[in-house]
């Protein structure tokens, strides 16, 4: 239990686990642009704000200026005649007005940068060296905007419009600038509100994304769980039947190839229930006639000795059999072994195929059948010696015992560059046509009866393809029922290790 936890979340913390990257791309998809927003949206507020904030201020200091020059402000400001007091006092309340509407401070330069009015009273009549006040004197005209110190400092030039030309080539003369700098305070007290207030959708935000990722990542990655659970009930053994999860075409192919695997299992596991069917069967035939004639023996009290004789003869020749057949699965079990010890060397086919044919020679001769050799060319190829001798001896040993009296068999080698070519031809029974993909079967024999009465097993052919197979080699027959078989070998000359 523990460890299933801890493997879990080893799992979520090396972002293994699907579900854990479903979740985390789901968070980070819909969180990131929430807190990019907020950021988009507040900076934009305040740049549109300051921008909004300046154009308002400047239209009304425009107002004051023309003000300014009707009355002959900056001329007539140390004028003491009652006439100007009063359009002073009316054009000081007016900045007087300004500076609290905005929180600021406003002051009237003339052109020679002597300060004529400063609403908080501290410069007026001081001289002022001003970088923005010399460029709008000039014409420029700069706005700024100090954020860490919370405020915004404007130029606006006091145009004389009378000096303008007729042509319009000159718009005025400028006769003094405007300072003004105002607070940012209420342009900081909406973002910090708006801050605050989309903080709260994004917070809100989270929750819900938090949520509708726990939720998605578990529904997106049911289906997988769902494959591990079908497995598992086949791996268990409740179940043997294909399984289907058709929720995605990834779940459909992994248990696509789950299911064709299983069915190889399934192939696999039915081809070795029928082996071991068939080795019972073929070890229990010698044994029960052992058992019926010894049975028979002990039956018959005093029972001759030429009687005995002739049991034991034929109990003998009962444990040959059975021995053979043991023999000859244990070869084959060999073959079927996955890590082949094949004992390659380059070989003579030729002497090869000679020694082999002496060896036969006197079963042939037994049976009256006439073997004969054609070699077309000296063969040397790269074998197991023990192997090939298998393949050669049960070809030739095959044509031999399922042969006529009086037939023939032709043992013909030859060679091209890759390949050479062992083949064997009778004039023996043959093999009909519907039997002949089975011949390779394990125990599969075609007249079953005939088989056992000249010593068959029904594996030979099989050990001899799976030593073909390991050479990485092809066998072939053809048959004529009657008339006699054909089969064909064809080995690479040399050795190709997989
Ligand atoms: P067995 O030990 O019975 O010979 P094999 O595996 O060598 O088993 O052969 C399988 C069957 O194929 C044999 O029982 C026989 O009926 C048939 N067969 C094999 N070789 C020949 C052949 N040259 N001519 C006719 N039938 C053959």
């Amino acid at each position: 239990m523990f460890a299933k936890i801890f493997g879990e979340l080893k799992a979520a913390l090396s972002l293994r686990s699907l579900k854990i990257r479903i979740f985390a791309i789901i968070l980070i998809a819909g969180v990131i642009p929430s807190i990019l927003m907020r950021g988009a949206i507040v900076n934009n507020y305040e740049e549109h704000a300051v921008n909004n904030r300046i154009s308002m201020v400047q239209n009304q200091l425009l107002v004051v200026s023309n003000h300014l020059l009707n009355n002959n402000y900056l001329v007539t400001y140390k004028s003491d005649e009652a006439v100007y007091r009063n359009s002073r006092a009316v054009i000081d309340a007016e900045l007087e007005m300004i500076s609290n509407l905005y929180e600021g401070r406003v002051m009237i330069i003339d052109s020679s940068l002597k300060v004529i009015k400063d609403t908080y009273g501290i410069s007026d009549g001081k001289t002022i060296i001003s970088e923005e006040v010399i460029r709008c004197l000039r014409g420029e005209n700069t706005n700024y905007y100090d954020q860490e110190h919370g405020f915004i400092e404007m130029t606006t030039p006091i145009i004389d419009a009378s000096a303008a030309d007729k042509e319009g080539k000159n718009n005025g003369k400028i006769v003094g600038v405007m300072l003004t700098s105002i607070s940012n305070s209420s342009i900081v007290e909406t973002m910090e509100t708006l801050n605050r207030k989309s903080m709260v959708i994004e917070q809100l935000m989270i929750v819900v994304m938090v949520g509708f990722a726990l939720v998605l990542s578990v529904v997106l990655t049911k289906p997988f769980a769902r494959v591990t659970d079908a497995i598992n009930e086949v791996k268990a053994g409740y179940s043997d039947e294909a399984i289907s999860v058709p929720d995605y075409t990834e779940t459909a192919h992994i248990v696509d190839a789950f299911n064709q695997l299983l069915k190889q299992m399934k192939v696999l596991d039915n081809s070795r229930q029928e082996f071991v069917a068939n080795v019972s069967h073929e070890l229990k035939t010698p044994m029960a006639s052992v058992k019926v004639l010894a049975d028979s023996l002990l039956m018959q009290e005093n029972a001759p000795a030429e009687l005995y004789r002739e049991f034991m003869e034929d109990i003998v020749s009962e444990i040959d059999r059975e021995s053979r057949i043991i023999t000859d699965l244990l070869a084959l079990v060999k073959m079927d072994k996955k890590v082949q010890d094949l004992n390659i060397a380059s070989l003579n086919i030729n002497d090869l195929t000679e020694l082999i044919l002496k060896r036969l020679r006197p079963i042939a001769r037994k049976r009256d059948v006439e073997v004969v050799f054609e070699s077309m060319r000296p063969v040397v190829a790269e074998v197991d010696e023990v192997k090939m001798t298998l393949i050669m001896t049960n070809l030739v040993e095959n044509s031999i015992k399922y042969n006529k009296e009086h037939g023939w068999v032709k043992v013909e080698l030859d060679a091209d560059h890759q390949f050479f070519t062992f083949r064997v031809s009778d004039s023996g029974v043959g093999i009909p046509e519907d039997e002949l993909s089975h011949i390779y079967e394990r125990f599969y024999r075609v007249d079953k009866s005939h088989s056992r009465e000249i010593g068959g097993t029904g594996l030979g052919l099989a050990i001899t393809r799976s030593a073909v197979l390991m050479h990485r080699g092809s066998i072939t027959v053809t048959s004529v029922e009657g008339e006699g078989s054909c089969f064909t070998v064809r080995i690479p000359l040399t050795y190709i290790a997989s």
